[in-house]
């Protein structure tokens, strides 16, 4: 696959902006080359515009090599610079399943790129056939969001398989869910497709999504066309530091993804308890689709009772769904009790 032959004749061209912090990297005593404030605050150099370190401890973590990371301002910045590098404006299309991550849609919306969407089949799965049957040499990125948000399953790995056979362009998979499921990371099929972009975000399982951190791993060809791209000091030094305070502490990670996944099951069953709930749907994630028989009621009574959970009645194949997001134990006991007295 010729990664090149998908990039806009721009961005092949583009001379990317050279920092200060790029020119020179190193050690040396006296910084006078970025117009910095001298004083000390912490805060006053610009900070590393590669993040080093942080995507040092990444790739022990992921068991990927540094080069083959890119770190982005959330996992929203991954997706709207996809867009920017491979989608021609009136002239490229994304392709989205539908329904599934609003961000891919509103990106290509301000891109002013077409998207062309493909519903999920009735079990939530893709339809490969469908989608290549719309695929042609403008058809620039697939996005394949697994586990998917709002239907909370994750795609069969021989679906997916499938197409990262068969699909001409990038394919985007989104994983912000991935440390709440039981599926094995997308991450194993880098070295075999050089247009595969997997997705990993710290916004979820991480508990922060305050600093706005998103992980892209690819071939390195694709990771140095973000760098290009990319605002030249997009990761701003609090959260690089936040990130790898984090790091360093990674059983608390796991200690909060095993909680939730228990309150997650005791949540489905017990909302699958109630009379009005027709289908808590399977879930991989830290949400639960559920269909309820009055969901816009039942969302206006939770408001009331100062409880907000994601309406996702109006939404393609969620007719009648709500979505709730797993909380603390507290937090699930409250929604669990205000919904029995509904
Ligand atoms: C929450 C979420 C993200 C995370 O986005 P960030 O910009 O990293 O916070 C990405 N994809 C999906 C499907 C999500 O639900």
């Amino acid at each position: 696959m010729n990664i090149q032959s998908l990039v806009r004749e721009n961005i092949k061209k583009l001379v990317p902006y050279s920092s200060a912090r790029s020119e020179f990297k190193g050690n040396a005593d006296i910084f006078l080359d970025a117009n910095e404030n001298p004083f000390e605050t912490g805060l006053n150099r610009y900070p590393d515009p590669l993040q080093w370190q942080l995507k040092e401890q990444i790739s022990t973590l992921k068991r990927v090599p540094i080069e083959n990371i890119f770190l982005g301002s959330g996992s929203d910045e991954v997706i709207d610079l996809a867009i920017r590098i491979f989608c021609e404006p009136k002239e490229d299309h994304i392709i989205t399943l539908p329904p599934t991550y609003g961000m891919y849609q509103v990106s290509a919306d301000v891109a002013n790129v077409d998207v062309c969407k493909i519903p999920l089949t009735g079990d939530f799965q893709p339809d490969v056939e469908a989608i290549l049957k719309v695929v042609n040499a403008h058809s620039k990125i697939l996005f394949l969001c697994t586990p998917n948000n709002p239907t909370a399953n994750t795609f069969t790995v021989a679906l997916i398989e499938q197409l990262l056979r068969s699909f001409t362009g990038i394919i985007i998979v989104d994983e912000a869910y991935i440390d709440f499921s039981s599926e094995e990371s997308c991450l194993r099929f880098l070295e075999k497709y050089p247009n595969l972009i997997v997705m990993q975000t710290f916004s979820k399982a991480w508990g922060l999504a305050g600093i706005r951190l998103g992980m892209a791993f690819a071939s390195t060809e694709i990771i140095q066309l973000f760098n290009k791209v990319k605002l030249p000091y997009n990761i701003n030094q609090l959260t690089q530091e936040a990130a790898l305070e984090a790091l360093g502490k990674q059983t608390q990670q796991q200690v909060w993804v095993q909680k939730i996944l228990e309150q997650r099951e005791l949540l489905k069953t017990q909302l699958a308890n109630l009379e009005f709930v027709e289908n808590v749907y399977p879930s991989q994630t830290n949400y639960l689709l559920t269909k309820v028989n009055n969901p816009k009621k039942i969302y206006q009574y939770l408001i009331q009772k100062k409880i907000i959970v994601r309406d996702r009645s109006k939404v393609l194949m969620c007719e009648g769904c709500l979505r709730f997001t797993v909380g603390t134990p507290l937090e699930n006991k409250r929604l669990i009790e205000a919904l029995l007295m509904y």
